[in-house]
């Protein structure tokens, strides 16, 4: 019997590898950057670009960043060996949660080890089944199984399809649910969509809904001071929840966060299970991260968004000259489309040896005949690395009839 259990998992694996859907992992053997040190399948190592990190800002092997997670080891330790309601509050992790929910507008946040987990606790203390939750069909997964561990109705819509999302609101209405949250990535990471929030909100008002934002692919860099999706469509303000992550833009250690207003976050603190069963973030994350956070938040923010900016346009333009079909759009998520798994898996490979770091997402990452290189721009890009990659990009689409 055990025999035949070890039997099946290698054949799932055989069929995973058969359809081009192996997803191997490499080593890198430095810092992360805008240049990595990678450990080749020959045991060699070389230097290459890196495009496909969520380094956005380029605070994730900053030297001040690195630095203020020393220090804060150094005064508090590795970890508090204990979950926040036992002993396992220091007072980093209310400095953090009070810095993070300044930054972002909100009354007051909670800390969970990862946003995975804050979008996992988040619905079902808040939720019950009187309630629903209208979801985009694109949201992170993590969404998807936050939600399905509520017991409120699920309703979904197409992506960013705001007529879909009235009939859903209107038939929750209609099925007669007490209270409705609109969950939706702020940005979608697979295609760089940034969500229609001003009409979210004006959809949320009309029918009364509260709004729920996953802002892990936008805080610290979309709109002013980088204070996320909402901010870049003028409705921070009108946000009822935001998760996020440290682990992207604000120093890409780890760490999720939920800001809220403070019954919310104090109803979390009782109920949310990520939260209540699992150990405080440890001290060096919240150190980097406070960090992240100041300099992100300040003029030296500005400058780096304004050159990560500068950076996804001249990509994009780059790109499109050379005949590439990118996803349009503003974000520095920006992706290369190919269509066939196996054709995205070899691009990247071709890729690498030309010394540039990409990687083909295929399913279930994306749907089915959507695979892609997704590439992902940082302020800690100089112009040269962009210019290097398009290069590489059109002589490789050259090679393989891309383009
Ligand atoms: C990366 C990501 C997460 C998970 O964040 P972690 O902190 O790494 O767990 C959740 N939601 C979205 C939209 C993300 O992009």
């Amino acid at each position: 019997m055990r025999q035949a259990f070890y039997e099946r998992v290698r054949g799932e694996l055989a069929s995973i590898e058969e359809q081009g859907l192996t997803k191997p992992e490499r080593v890198i053997v430095s810092r992360q950057g805008p240049e990595i040190q990678v450990r080749g399948a020959d045991g060699h190592e070389k230097v290459v670009l890196n495009f496909c990190a969520n380094n956005y800002l380029g605070l994730a092997g900053d030297e001040r960043v690195t630095q203020a997670g020393v220090e804060a080891s150094e005064r508090w330790g590795a970890g508090t060996a204990s979950v926040r309601f036992i002993c396992g509050t220091l007072g980093i992790h209310k400095e953090l949660e009070a810095a993070i929910s300044a930054y972002l507008g909100f009354e007051d946040a909670i800390l969970f080890a990862a946003a995975f987990d804050a979008n996992g606790g988040v619905f079902e203390p808040l939720l019950g089944e009187d309630d629903a939750i209208v979801s985009d069909s694109l949201n992170h997964a993590s969404i998807i199984d936050g939600v399905r561990l509520c017991k409120a109705k699920r309703y979904r819509f197409a992506n960013s399809d705001m007529d879909e999302l009235e009939s859903q609101l209107k038939q929750a209405r209609a099925d007669g649910a007490k209270q409705i949250m609109i969950a939706t990535d702020g940005a979608f990471s697979m295609d760089g969509y940034i969500a229609k929030l001003k009409d979210i909100c004006d959809l949320a008002d009309k029918y009364e809904a509260l709004v729920m934002v996953d802002d892990c692919h936008a805080t610290g860099f979309l709109g002013p001071q980088g204070r996320g999706s909402g901010a870049w469509n003028g409705v921070q303000d009108r946000i009822d929840i935001i998760t996020g992550t440290f682990g992207k833009a604000l120093g890409g250690a780890m760490g999720g966060f939920v800001c809220a207003k403070k019954e919310v976050v104090d109803l979390l603190r009782q109920r949310a299970r990520p939260y209540l069963f699992s150990n405080a973030l440890a001290p060096s994350v919240c150190g980097s991260s406070l960090e992240a956070i100041r300099i992100a938040s300040g003029e030296t923010g500005d400058g780096l968004r304004a050159k990560l900016f500068a950076n996804a346009e001249r990509f994009r333009t780059g790109m499109s000259q050379a005949g590439f079909k990118l996803l349009p759009g503003e974000h520095p998520i920006i992706p290369v489309m190919l269509g066939d798994a196996k054709l995205a898996g070899a691009m990247a490979s071709k890729m690498l040896d030309k010394g540039i770091y990409v990687i083909g997402f295929s399913f279930p990452v994306v749907p089915r005949g959507l695979a892609r290189i997704r590439t992902q721009m940082s302020a800690a890009h100089e112009s040269g690395h962009i210019d290097r990659a398009v290069s590489a990009f059109t002589e490789v689409g050259r090679e393989l009839g891309v383009i």
